[in-house]
């Protein structure tokens, strides 16, 4: 489902990112201004009256016109999610500052929950970037370049033609002054 994504601006500090994003109801405006960022829309029939459903967890937004019930997180990697808005924006957070990475252990030990729901919120995260990633065209100015990967089986050929090694084709689009973009 397209939706708008949720951008933390670069270099965000974490008392900024707190202060920004730090109660639920914080999470849950930058959610709704993500999904509807021109007021709501019904997925079922585009109509644009609705109601307030206020649930345990997530208020649900009832269309007037086909009292289709929709919530924020439905259709995202949030959805039925049992975990605080809170937590699931600090993952982003985390996730996207951590340069070369970050280990679910890491990530469990940062956001107070258990291994499993620190490895499932990683692998959420890592799934839609990934899908983001994938829909990119690289525009503008664009460096390609070849290489293998491998070699750890003994024997065989050596150097490109060798079974042992994977080809791979790395290409990054550059911004005006020659950073990378993509
Ligand atoms: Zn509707």
């Amino acid at each position: 489902m397209a939706m708008n994504r949720i951008q933390f601006q670069p270099g965000l500090s974490l008392p900024k990112f707190i202060d920004l994003y730090g109660t639920e109801q914080k999470c849950e405006t930058a959610l709704e201004q993500a999904r509807w960022p021109g007021g709501f829309r019904c997925p079922r029939c585009q109509g644009k009256e609705y109601g307030l459903i206020h649930g345990r967890r997530h208020k649900r937004y009832q269309c007037r016109n086909c009292r289709h019930q929709a919530t924020l997180t439905a259709g995202t990697i949030l959805e039925a999610t049992k975990l605080p808005l809170t937590t699931w924006f600090l993952a982003f957070y985390l996730v996207g500052q951590a340069k070369t990475g970050i280990s679910s252990l890491a990530l469990r030990r940062h956001l107070g929950v258990n291994y499993r729901t620190a490895w499932l919120v990683h692998n959420k995260i890592m799934q839609a970037m990934k899908e983001r990633d994938g829909a990119y065209v690289l525009r503008g100015r664009v460096q390609v370049d070849d290489a293998y990967l491998g070699g750890e089986r003994c024997g065989g050929k050596a150097g490109r033609g060798s079974e042992n090694k994977l080809p791979i084709v790395a290409a990054v689009s550059l911004d005006e002054s020659g950073h990378p973009r993509h």
